[in-house]
């Protein structure tokens, strides 16, 4: 059995702007099997009233977006955010695909056996794909390898304290010791690392968001950015992948690595390219994350940086939290929570902002899905062809919204899941993990 869907805007692979064209998809194998270059929805289609065919008209059908940096919090921590909650604001986006970051949740994942945990956690409670990655911490080093044969997509790794007793920071020897036993496989840092100052430095008033953002200086990303090229070039096997770039003095170190060939890859978020800290106002927490959001003259330069391909992709670090844990009422920067929630905004918020720079919704879904993909090792996902995963989008880019607690809108979401999804209303069944 078929599922068909049809536009006169198909994103399809190594396009810059939508086309018409039909997807058809194999229900059964939730394979994309055919791409016909032509339309054939409107109104003469005798198909329509078919519940396979879908005629979106003129709306763009995108495949689904991969993000790739999630924390769902589940087990341990899931009235912060678990797979239930989390895995639906990402279909509310169009995001089909979630990476799952190790820290978290307790026990976080760094060793098969806290994988399989959280698999279980997961399990039944999922509405889009979701993966994992492992942890790398000091002492965990035989775990890797067993780790990614239980199907972790990588490992994340802290340069600098996290808070979180179970999930330490690693030094360079720790490091050492674990590239040294990895080939072919994906190392992510948390880019910043400690030094003598991060936690002298004197504070006056902890409302100030200046004085935030002075205790998260850029050093802290260039230092790390350093280590993380030279440990690139003495392990040439490991993908090393800086993750959530803030810092756009770390560019140039970032352009001079990739020029030799590297197999360096960088991601930035979407609060970095289209938040500035000039206007967050003094006491205003909801804006607190690591790295922190810096000033927009340093946004611009994120920008180029995406467009000249120095960053490759583009995804959330949704890092949700307790309501009280943003220490609203106080204002203050240095006790609450760090973390931007924005799970299924991102392509909202990136066509808002990207547009106004002459952005192609092409470049975009590069950044959004293709490279995302790449780099947890997905090669049945983020593009519209043959034999790839049927994760359709059909999105509106006229719609607007206004994001607020209480309600969002969203793109309409359609993938071969939606299939699971019809059935889970139906017999309380839902998507399995990847
Ligand atoms: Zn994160």
């Amino acid at each position: 059995m078929l599922l068909t869907v049809t536009s006169r805007n198909v994103l399809l692979p190594d396009c810059d702007q939508p086309r018409p064209a039909t997807i058809n998809v194999d229900i059964r194998t939730g394979k994309i099997i055919e791409v016909l270059l032509t339309y054939t929805g409107g109104a003469a289609c005798i198909k329509s009233g078919d519940p396979h065919f879908v005629d979106a008209g003129d709306k763009v059908v995108l495949p689904g977006l991969v993000d790739a940096h999630v924390h769902l919090e589940e087990p341990g921590n899931q009235d912060w955010e678990g797979f239930w909650t989390g895995t639906q604001a990402a279909a509310a986006g169009g995001v089909t695909v979630l990476i799952d970051m190790p820290v978290d949740s307790s026990p976080p994942t760094t060793t098969p056996r806290n994988l399989d945990i959280k698999r279980c956690s997961a399990r039944g409670r999922c509405w889009v794909d979701v993966g994992f990655w492992g942890g790398a911490i000091p002492g965990n080093q035989a775990e890797l390898k067993p780790l990614l044969s239980a199907g972790a997509r990588g490992f994340k790794c802290f340069l600098i304290d996290t808070g979180i007793e179970e999930f330490p920071r690693v030094s360079e020897s720790d490091l050492h010791t674990h590239m040294s036993r990895l080939q072919n496989s994906v190392m992510i840092f948390h880019a910043e690392m400690q030094n003598a100052s991060t936690s002298a430095r004197h504070r006056l008033d902890p409302r100030s968001y200046q004085e935030f953002l002075c205790s998260r200086p850029e050093e802290l990303e260039i230092d790390a950015i350093t280590l993380i090229t030279r440990l690139q070039a003495m392990y040439p096997s490991v993908s090393c992948h800086i993750a959530h770039l803030s810092a756009a003095s770390a560019l140039p170190t970032i352009r001079a690595t990739k020029a030799h060939g590297s197999k360096l890859s960088v991601e930035t978020c979407f609060h970095y390219l289209c938040l500035s800290a000039e206007d967050i106002p003094d006491g205003a927490t909801e804006y607190k994350c690591t790295p922190p959001i810096r000033e927009d003259s340093n946004r611009n330069l994120l920008w180029d940086a995406l467009i000249d391909g120095t960053i490759d992709c583009v995804v959330s670090d949704h890092s949700p939290c307790l309501v009280e844990m943003k220490e609203l009422e106080s204002g203050d920067f240095m006790a609450a929570w760090g973390g931007v929630s924005s799970l299924g905004l991102g392509l909202s918020l990136l066509w808002t902002e990207g547009r106004k720079r002459g952005v192609s919704i092409g470049q975009m879904i590069r950044w959004m899905s293709i490279k995302n993909a790449e780099l947890a090792g997905l090669s049945d996902k983020g593009q519209l062809k043959v034999g790839h995963d049927g994760d359709l989008v059909i999105w509106d880019p006229q719609m607007e919204f206004k994001v607020n607690a209480s309600a969002t809108a969203a793109p309409v979401v359609i993938t071969d899941r939606m299939i699971g999804l019809e059935r889970a209303f139906v017999f309380q069944e839902q998507v399995d993990s990847l």
